[in-house]
C-alpha cells in the first residue's frame, strides 16, 4: 500500500513551489520536500511512501491537453497556463492547477485498493478502538475501501459492527499451521479472478486477535456460498445503521491517522 507521497518539489518557477507547497497541505499524508538532496530524500522515504518529483515545463499551446499532468512518478504543470505573457499570475487558473495536483495526490492515496489494504494492515488497531468509531459518525461512515458483492461501498463501522454481531459467521476454526490456536477473525473477503473452470475463486483475510498477524488464503469457487453470506450479512448491517445516510467525507486513513494521535496523546 501506499502510505505517504512524498513531494521531491522542484520546479524552475519559484510560485510554482509554493503552488505545490499548499496542495500538499491537503493531506497529512503528503509530505512536501523543497529541493532534497538525494540523501535527504532516501532519508526520509519508509517502505511505503511513493516519491512524486513535481516539475514544470513551458506552455504548449498546440496539445489543448490538460495542463497538470501526471507521468512516470511526476507530476509536470506547464508554466504558461497560470503565467500570462507578461509573467504575472492567472488567480483563476492558478486555482485549477492547485485543484489538479489535488485530485492526483488523492487519486493515488484514496484509490478504494489502497484503503482496503490500510484497512487490513492496520485491523489490529481498528479493531480495539471499535467502540470509538462507533460512537463518532464521521468514522463510522469514512470509506474502507471495501464493497459489497453488489460493488456498493461499505463504511468502515458498518464492516467492524458485522464482524462483532455475527461472530460466528465471520470466524475460521484455529488452525495448526497458526501458533496462536483460536479461532481467527475474516476480515477481507473478495473475488479474485475466475479459475480455469470458470468458477470464481475469492481470497479472504483473517486476523489474529492474539498475536495480530493478518493472514491470506485464497479459497476456490466451491465456497461462494460462504462469500455470499457473508456479503448478505455486510449488507443486512449497513442498512441498519446507515439508515440512508451515505459516506462521511473521511478514509480509513484519516480514521487511522486519529487514532494514533489518541493513542499518542494517552501515553
Ligand atoms: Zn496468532
Amino acid at each position: 500500500m501506499i502510505e505517504r507521497i512524498i513531494l521531491n518539489i522542484e520546479p524552475r518557477d519559484p510560485y510554482l513551489e509554493y503552488l505545490f507547497q499548499t496542495a500538499s497541505l491537503t493531506s497529512r499524508r503528503v509530505v512536501p520536500m523543497l529541493r532534497p538532496s538525494p540523501d535527504d530524500l532516501a532519508k526520509a522515504k519508509g517502505d511505503n511512501d511513493m516519491v512524486l518529483r513535481c516539475c514544470d515545463r513551458a506552455y504548449r499551446r498546440k496539445t489543448g491537453r490538460d495542463m497538470v499532468i501526471f507521468h512516470y512518478q511526476s507530476i509536470i504543470v506547464y508554466r504558461g497556463f497560470y503565467l500570462t505573457p507578461q509573467g504575472t499570475v492567472h488567480t483563476t487558473r492558478t486555482l485549477i492547477a492547485k485543484q489538479q495536483i489535488e485530485k492526483i495526490l488523492s487519486d493515488i492515496l484514496e484509490d478504494p485498493a489502497n484503503l482496503r489494504e490500510a484497512y487490513r494492515k492496520n485491523f489490529g488497531l481498528l479493531w480495539g478502538r471499535r467502540d470509538r468509531i462507533y460512537a463518532d459518525p464521521r468514522l463510522f461512515f469514512a470509506r474502507s475501501g471495501l464493497s459489497t458483492s453488489r460493488g456498493e461501498p461499505v463504511p468502515l463501522g458498518a464492516m467492524l459492527r458485522a464482524m462483532e454481531e455475527y461472530p460466528e459467521d465471520f470466524s475460521v476454526p484455529a488452525s495448526e499451521w497458526h501458533p496462536c490456536g483460536v479461532p481467527q477473525l475474516i476480515i477481507d473477503f473478495q473475488y479474485d479472478l475466475p479459475d480455469k473452470d470458470g468458477g470464481w475463486d475469492w481470497n479472504f483475510h483473517r486476523f489474529c486477535p492474539v498475536c495480530g498477524e493478518v493472514t491470506f488464503e485464497l479459497r476456490k469457487g466451491a465456497l461462494r456460498g460462504d462469500r455470499n453470506r457473508l456479503s448478505r450479512l455486510v449488507r443486512r448491517t449497513m442498512t441498519r445503521y446507515s439508515d440512508g445516510m451515505g459516506m462521511s467525507g473521511l478514509t480509513v486513513l484519516d480514521v487511522i491517522d486519529r487514532l494514533e494521535e489518541e493513542q499518542a496523546a494517552d501515553d
